[in-house]
């Protein structure tokens, strides 16, 4: 797993502004939901922020990161554009929390291959809040009965490499998963980023 930065805002309450759907604008890598009359603006920008790669420390737990606001401006400014009351709304809160990040940003669900009867359900690519009703029952019926309940082989932590360990692997990885939470999910879609770890001998 590696962390990666999480950026949203709330802006200051919206006068007149009532319940509204959740809009997502995968174009513009945003996610949009109306809290409590005030807009919430989140982003899955191209290019994330992996964090915490010299460890992270004992004493985090749910906790802020420093805010930046350079990284998050191209949003914000196609934001404003989509939704002009944004522009007249102060930015009340600006937020950035790290997530746990996964290679192939599908999380890590089953049986630790190194332990006997550890099982693991981590990894949630910022879609665990989402995920956590069915991961749990998929896996609790998967302890329970010895056998998957249904297929889950795209997040089976059986698919994990050792090699996908190499911290800088990682680091590089996860630059690009995030921002692919948004992008087109086509069959067979090759990442970008971090290749050439493993070369075959014909290479
Ligand atoms: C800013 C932000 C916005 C997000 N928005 C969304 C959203 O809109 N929708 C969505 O679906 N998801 C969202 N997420 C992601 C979601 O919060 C995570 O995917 C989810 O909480 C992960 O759940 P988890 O149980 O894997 O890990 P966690 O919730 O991190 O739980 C891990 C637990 O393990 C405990 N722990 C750690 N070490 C030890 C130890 N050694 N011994 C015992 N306990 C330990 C921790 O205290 C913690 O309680 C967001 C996350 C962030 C940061």
């Amino acid at each position: 797993l590696q962390a990666c930065e999480h950026f949203y805002i709330v802006s200051e309450p919206i006068p007149g502004l009532q319940a509204l759907p959740v809009l997502r604008v995968p174009d513009e890598c945003a996610y949009y939901k109306e809290d409590a009359g005030k807009m919430m603006l989140g982003a899955f920008e191209p290019k994330s922020k992996p964090w915490g790669m010299n460890g992270i420390p004992e004493s985090f737990e749910f906790d802020q990161l420093p805010e930046d606001f350079d990284h998050f401006e191209p949003i914000l400014e196609a934001a404003v554009n989509r939704m002009p009351m944004l522009a007249e709304a102060g930015i009340h809160t600006f937020f950035n929390g790290p997530e746990s990040f996964t290679p192939d940003n599908a999380y890590y669900l089953g049986q630790a291959r190194e332990m006997d009867n550890v099982w693991v359900a981590a990894g949630f690519n910022s879609i665990g809040i989402q995920s956590a009703g069915g991961a749990g029952m998929a896996l609790a019926q998967w302890m329970e009965d010895g056998a998957k309940p249904f297929d889950l082989g795209d997040v089976d932590i059986a698919r994990a490499q050792p090699f996908q360990r190499n911290r800088r692997y990682l680091k590089e990885r996860v630059t690009e998963t995030l921002g692919l939470l948004y992008a087109d999910h086509y069959p067979y879609r090759q990442k970008a980023t971090a290749r050439g770890v493993r070369r075959t001998p014909f290479h």
